[in-house]
């Protein structure tokens, strides 16, 4: 296998240009979309009012590697939807969030925000709330997991939330991302070590509606330009090593005003009698292909791909009841069903259909 040498960027000689004077009338915006994978491209915006709003940011577009499906050309727009402070360029920057649409101004096939938006529109009423556990693996350039011996395996135990040098490895990425997107005003809510050497999860939220897509997104987008700095790739893969290694998943928690109101375990327990009864049509949306990926993912793992089960405090079940919750009787769900490499908009858009509008 070639090794190479990891490129870290010296950011002791970045930082003389960081702190040049910013312009007064100008800002650097750069935009970062999902099209088959996550992409971004920056460009200058003059004379904007301040403070900036969504809607003062111009539409833009992006050569695509073939015309999407039924269009004429290679090329997509580039619909802004959120904004973030920039973590890495400061000042009065921006990152802009951007989902695809195609000639005719339809999402792309990977832009799977409307249809989220269109159920959440539909649901309102319920005030629903979401909170997304992401767990990731810091990779090297060879594609073994950062840190793992070169020619073997680390000891084999289990290191959730481990402290200590032969516990963990990347805590630096963890801390600068979880700083990086509270400086960029997205719901960050806690970050912790996974059970595999350089594996880690952050969490998002509780966040109202659309924004915890938006939010995960943009974290997703933030953590590769941290890893970049450390010469580290990130893998959302939802079984990034083979064998009796662990996986990657991302837990979306969710619920209703009725669920957080006193009493609402009855309506907790409600929404996984439905969710029980529509399994096979969620998996199809819990993975980036359409459940091959969280095959790989649940095969030999209690909580089954193909079997719903649910439960109290219980981790190997598709959909846990927290314990706090249970005593409380009131709270919220967990969905421990999608991958790692999920497409957040899906997810919430199938629980909001199953659950809320009987769909
Ligand atoms: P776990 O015990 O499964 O590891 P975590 O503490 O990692 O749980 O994550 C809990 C998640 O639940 C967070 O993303 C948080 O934002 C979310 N959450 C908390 N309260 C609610 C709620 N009422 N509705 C929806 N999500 C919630
Ligand atoms: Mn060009
Ligand atoms: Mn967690
Ligand atoms: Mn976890
Ligand atoms: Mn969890």
């Amino acid at each position: 296998m070639a090794h190479h040498a990891i490129p870290v960027p010296n950011k002791a000689v970045l930082h003389h240009y960081l702190t040049l004077p910013e312009p007064e009338d100008k800002i650097v915006a750069t935009y970062i979309w999902f099209h088959e994978k996550i992409l971004s491209k920056t460009r200058t915006l003059s004379n904007l009012p301040t403070p900036t709003k969504l809607e003062d940011i111009p539409i833009w577009d992006a050569g695509v590697l073939k015309p999407p499906k039924g269009c004429k050309y290679a090329q997509i727009y580039l619909q802004p939807v959120a904004i973030y402070k920039d973590p890495f360029l400061r000042g009065k920057n921006l990152l802009v969030l951007c989902v695809g649409l195609n000639e005719d101004k339809t999402p792309t096939e990977c832009n799977k925000r409307q249809t989220c938006l269109e159920a959440l529109e539909r649901a309102k009423h319920t005030k629903p709330w979401f909170g997304l556990e992401q767990e990731y693996i810091l990779l090297g350039l060879d594609k073994r997991p950062f840190g793992w011996p070169l020619n073997g395996f680390p000891s084999s135990e289990i290191r959730h939330c481990g402290v200590g040098t032969d516990a963990v490895c990347g805590r630096d990425i963890a801390d600068a991302h979880y700083l990086a997107c509270l400086y960029a005003g997205i719901k960050i809510c806690g970050t912790n070590a996974e059970a595999m050497l350089s594996q880690w999860e952050y969490q998002i939220g509780p966040c109202e509606g659309i924004s915890i897509g938006d939010e995960v997104w943009m974290s997703r987008y933030i953590l590769l330009r941290i890893a970049e700095d450390f010469g580290a790739l990130v893998s959302f893969d939802p079984k990034p090593v083979e064998g009796k290694w662990f996986s990657s998943g991302a837990h979306m928690n969710f619920s209703t005003e009725a669920m957080r109101e006193n009493g609402g375990i009855k309506e907790i327990e409600r929404a996984v009698e439905k969710l029980r009864k529509t399994h096979d049509r969620h998996m199809m949306f819990y993975d980036q292909k359409k459940g091959e990926d969280n095959l790989r993912r649940l095969t030999g793992d209690p909580s089954h791909f193909y079997q719903f089960t649910s439960g109290v405090a219980n981790r190997y079940v598709s959909v846990r009841i927290p314990l706090h919750c249970a005593l409380e009787k009131k709270g919220y769900l967990e969905d421990r069903r999608p991958a790692a490499n999920c497409d957040p908009y899906s997810v919430v858009e199938e629980i909001v259909k199953t659950t809320v509008l009987n769909e």
